[in-house]
């Protein structure tokens, strides 16, 4: 006997959704778990708000409660209240910019290049290329430069688009910079919130994501599950030393009551 689940976390692109649309099964799922322990979804994707993923998840009719989506943007922010910074250059799309200039007005979003403490990336998936140009203008002086999260591409039903890592590389390349700072997975900060009220090996992770979503787990020592109906293949777990313990096609197959009394 292990010991019973009693925390279920989800990723959500890739796991539960591809650009946006459910995969079959998934919300069921999800629901079914739900009536017997919390569920939360933990996400990477900082190209949206936590307030536009809970209407999204609420319009699927996946079971949602006040704390239930875990962003790296919360992260950020206590990071930037704990260091006491106030003038963050914010590189995010107008909806994430609102977001977080509303969880604490007193913050300087748009500091000029002499006034910037810090610069702040996000997903940023609708710049032009003036914006990049500003950011460009404040890490080239080294002004310190955190990331949300350092994943290279997002999931999306056309093919794979580029994500934070891919605009780091462009940085490197052109300045030869690095961030100090990411707060996203494979960060096992982002599970410290549920960490106070669970032991690691009471919390199943369901992701679909190798490097990010199975190093997390590892990395806290939370229980895994892969689901290969997003990024990761059969090919790519043969490669690894370490392999998941648990691997399906897709969530609907998870046989989550075993998990929850201690039978897996
Ligand atoms: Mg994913």
């Amino acid at each position: 006997m292990k010991n019973p689940v009693k925390a279920v976390v989800f990723d959500l692109d890739g796991t539960l959704y591809l650009s946006g649309r459910p995969y079959p099964g998934a919300v069921d799922a999800v629901n079914q778990v739900a009536k017997r322990v919390p569920v939360y979804y933990l996400s990477n994707n900082t190209s949206k708000s936590p307030v536009f993923y809970e209407n999204r998840l609420k319009v699927m009719g996946l079971p949602l409660a006040e704390d239930s989506i875990i962003s790296a943007l919360y992260l950020s922010l206590d990071e930037i209240h704990a260091r006491k910074i106030k003038n963050v250059f914010f590189f995010a799309n107008p909806e994430v910019y609102e977001w977080f200039a509303a969880q604490d007005p007193s913050l300087n979003l748009r500091p000029s290049v002499e006034e910037t403490e810090l610069v702040l990336v996000a997903y940023h998936n609708s710049f032009d290329y003036r914006e990049l140009c500003e950011l460009s203008f404040r890490v080239q002086r080294g002004i310190p430069f955190w990331v949300t999260h350092t994943d290279f591409v997002c999931p999306d039903e056309r093919g794979p688009v580029p994500d934070i890592g891919s605009f780091m590389a462009l940085l490197k390349t052109a300045y030869g910079v690095e961030p100090e700072m990411s707060f996203g997975k494979p960060n096992p900060a982002m599970l410290s919130g549920l960490l106070k009220l669970y032991r690691p090996d009471e919390i199943l992770f369901v992701g679909d994501r190798l490097y990010t979503d199975f190093e997390l787990a590892k990395r806290s020592g939370c229980r895994f599950v892969l689901p290969l109906c997003g990024e990761s293949k059969m090919q790519d777990v043969e490669k690894l030393d370490v392999k998941p313990e648990f691997i399906v096609n897709n969530v609907s197959e998870i046989d989550f009551n075993a998990f929850l009394e201690g039978k897996k």
